[in-house]
């Protein structure tokens, strides 16, 4: 997961309508959901970490800045209102939560090896909250045909356009190869997983580090040689961040 930073909210006070945030939002992390980082054209919604409804609800949070990511439909309807324990997850704008996933060639995400006994429970806590280890499925129209594909389906997409790009970077590697691999990441979206099939190739990884808005600002990678830090730096000092 992608790790990002937000940074200081462009308004002194709460949003009044939370709707208003979201072109900044979309301009500062880019238009991909925080949690799957599925590339969201449409239908892109300001997700509130902690719920905006139901008995879980924070409504002081409803406006707030700092409570914003963007979220995908199908990762902000399983969140739904469920309750949110800030410090028994992880969250791409406190945590490096690069660090707490492998995304696999079927599609699947596991927990990472590194993760010692009580970061993998945070880690397991977040796949389960968004729903992110569920099953493979596929939305079929009346004649059958695929109209849709979940976050698993397109996980697998994106893991052979990356493994493909891979192939041409080995044979031929120069400037204008690289610009165009680092587009089609940008238009294929799933960070992570380009960053996991570059992983042999710094200069790579630091080209998507830079490319994908928000994530060098997270203090979560070494621009200089690609490399993991953690914990995560939380330079906004959020409630729990940093755990990772
Ligand atoms: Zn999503």
């Amino acid at each position: 997961m992608r790790p990002v930073r937000r940074d200081v909210s462009p308004i002194a006070t709460d949003f009044a309508h939370y709707e208003d945030a979201k072109p900044e939002l979309i301009s500062r992390l880019g238009g991909y959901c925080s949690y799957c980082e599925r590339p969201i054209k449409t239908n892109l919604a300001v997700e509130h970490i902690e719920p905006k409804n139901g008995p879980f609800a924070q409504p002081d949070l409803q406006g707030r800045w700092s409570n914003f990511l963007l979220a995908c439909v199908n990762c902000n309807s399983h969140k739904g209102s469920k309750q949110v324990l800030l410090q028994d997850i992880l969250l791409p704008d406190r945590d490096n939560t690069f660090l707490a996933f492998v995304y696999e060639a079927d599609g699947k995400i596991k927990i990472s090896d590194s993760f010692m006994a009580a970061q993998a429970v945070w880690a397991q806590n977040t796949l389960g909250l968004l729903g992110l280890d569920k099953e493979w499925s596929e939305t079929l129209d009346q004649n059958g045909q695929q109209v849709a594909i979940d976050r698993e389906s397109q996980r697998m997409e994106a893991m052979a356009t990356a493994d493909h790009a891979l192939q041409e970077f080995m044979k031929q590697a120069n400037n204008i190869l690289e610009e165009i691999i680092v587009n089609l990441a940008l238009a294929t979206g799933f960070f992570s997983i380009w960053m996991s099939v570059f992983d042999l190739y710094p200069t790579m990884k630091i080209r998507f580090i830079q490319a994908f808005k928000a994530t060098e600002l997270s203090g979560c990678f070494n621009t200089t040689t690609g490399q993991v830090l953690t914990p995560a730096a939380n330079p906004d000092a959020l409630p729990f961040g940093g755990k990772v």
